[in-house]
């Protein structure tokens, strides 16, 4: 078998069912033109994109990995948990991901009516606009918006100036618990993964103490090498899977051409020293 390291997996990205701004035939595409051998779609809390994106992959001849982004609340604050080899049909997952979803309307129009507090009008039905999916309105389709409006230059400016945490567009919600995330996931029969932990802004103690949670629970993989990571957390993520026990995945979190820092296939490859998440597929 060829070495799993030398393997170009991609295990982490988005389409118009969530987040992206390409349907799933359009990413497959990409991930493929990018050199994607191994590739999963992980919209956010939904996997209506599956069968396109499955069916586009093996028609390019890349092996597809059924996959999912599930938003958790841990300790007050969002933690994403992704799903590789899920079955997209079993009734636990389907059932949990629709219960996730279901507070993001009222949450979207909150958070038009947060930013009409600050002067700017009209952004809910402004969202709209870039949405794909009417279940699944993001904070990502207001970050596009504000930039058209020329309001900001960055998706990532808008996050810092108006949609982050403790921004005046910011709206607090409440996703799936951890246990259920990673209950769902197996039920599915998939490995639920820690996604860019380097993202979340806990304390040192907190941060151990979610990762001691997410073993405990089942959780069987951490994002190493992953577009919202540095050099410096991989190394740093790297220690972590040892540490737990965890296997390493590697993701480019590719929402769109232009935004973000990586293209799909496009990252370094996973450390030796960590087992792939593919090691056996
Ligand atoms: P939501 O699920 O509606 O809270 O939106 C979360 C999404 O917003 C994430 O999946 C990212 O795509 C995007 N996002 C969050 N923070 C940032 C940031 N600082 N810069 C760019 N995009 C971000
Ligand atoms: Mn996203
Ligand atoms: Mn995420
Ligand atoms: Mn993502």
């Amino acid at each position: 078998m060829q070495n799993p390291h030398a393997i170009n997996a991609d295990l982490h990205c988005h389409s118009t069912v969530s987040d992206g701004m390409l349907p799933p035939r359009d990413v497959a595409a990409r991930a493929h033109a990018g050199g994607v051998a191994f590739w999963a779609l992980t919209d956010h809390d939904e996997v209506g994109g599956q069968a396109e994106a499955c069916a586009a992959a093996e028609a390019l001849g890349m092996r597809y990995v059924p996959g999912v982004e599930i938003s958790v609340t841990w300790a007050g604050q969002t933690v994403h948990i992704v799903g590789l080899q899920i079955d997209p049909a079993c009734p636990a997952l389907v059932q949990g991901l629709a219960a996730t979803r279901s507070g993001r309307a009222a949450r979207a129009q909150d958070i038009g009516e947060a930013l009409a507090a600050v002067g700017i009008e009209g952004a809910y039905e402004g969202a709209l606009r870039y949405v794909g999916n009417p279940d699944l309105i993001s904070r990502t389709h207001f970050a596009r918006w504000l930039v058209d409006q020329g309001r900001c230059k960055t998706i990532g400016d808008v996050f810092g100036e108006y949609l982050g945490e403790g921004r005046p567009g910011y709206v607090g919600h409440r996703w799936a618990r951890l246990s259920d995330a990673i209950g769902w996931i197996r039920a599915a029969g998939g490995i639920p993964v820690m996604a860019h932990p380097g993202r979340y802004n806990y304390t040192q103690v907190q941060h151990d103490a979610l990762f001691d949670e997410f073993k405990q629970l089942g959780g069987a993989a951490v994002e190493v090498v992953t577009g919202s990571h540095t050099p410096d957390q991989y190394r740093r993520y790297v220690d972590v899977a040892h540490h737990y026990g965890l296997l390493g995945s590697r993701g480019s979190d590719f929402h769109g051409p232009g935004e973000g820092r990586v293209e799909l296939g496009s990252l370094p490859p996973l450390p030796s020293s960590v087992t792939p998440v593919w090691h056996d597929w």
